[in-house]
């Protein structure tokens, strides 16, 4: 699973993982840089990629084409301008593409973490 945090959003998501603990056992995460330094931080296992304006969000995409994720949560900043909103739209129209669950907000991403609690993913 891929996780990536805006920055205004960064510690809900640790809070949002540290509260899922026992899912976390069942999935590999995989997290754009600095929303993975937060998580690692936090005592998580994480695999990073690049920063997310570095090309992180690209990388997680190119991933997704590759098969190798299952579901994406995603938090973004509705409020925020991003220099890498290009790469945030493809990553979500890459989602859509391959049929990816992308979960942008906690009430989703409970959802999400709901179905793999429950051994359906
Ligand atoms: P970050 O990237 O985790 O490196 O902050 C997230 C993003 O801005 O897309």
């Amino acid at each position: 699973m891929a996780i990536i945090a805006h920055d205004g959003r960064k510690p809900e998501m640790v809070a949002f993982l540290l509260e899922h603990k026992s899912v976390l056992e069942k999935i590999d995460l995989i997290a754009t840089g600095t929303t993975g330094l937060h998580v690692m931080n936090a005592g998580l296992e994480v695999t990073r990629v690049k920063s997310g304006p570095k090309g992180g969000d690209a990388q997680i995409a190119g991933k997704i084409v590759e098969g190798e994720i299952g579901a994406v949560i995603f938090f973004r900043d509705p409020m925020g301008k991003h220099p890498h909103e290009p790469d945030i739209q493809m990553l979500m129209r890459i989602c859509d593409l391959y049929n990816i669950p992308l979960a942008t907000n906690p009430a989703a991403a409970t959802m999400l973490f709901k179905v793999y609690e429950a051994d359906l993913m």
